[in-house]
């Protein structure tokens, strides 16, 4: 599966990215689930984070994009680099 995901970039506008290149970060923070997506651009490299709403978030998982828990407060990276 090659799917590609519309969104825009901050810097660059409407980009297209590969879902290999985005996750969405699920927070249990409030008890309240929020749909942040992360995606790295591959215009800037810039990595991203665009809200989502139910339904677009519904349509990834569905089109099986990765998932990962948000932390509280972002800018806790994981280690794998
Ligand atoms: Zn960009």
């Amino acid at each position: 599966m090659a799917a590609r995901l519309r969104t825009t970039c901050s810097l660059c506008g409407d980009v297209e990215v590969p879902f290999s290149a985005a996750r969405l970060l699920v927070s249990v923070d409030t008890g309240e689930m929020s749909n942040l997506l992360e995606f790295d651009c591959p215009g800037c490299g810039h990595t991203e984070h665009r809200w989502l709403d139910e339904f677009s978030t519904r349509l990834l998982l569905t089109a099986g994009i990765d998932v990962a828990a948000a932390m509280p407060a972002l800018g806790r990276h994981d280690r794998s680099r």
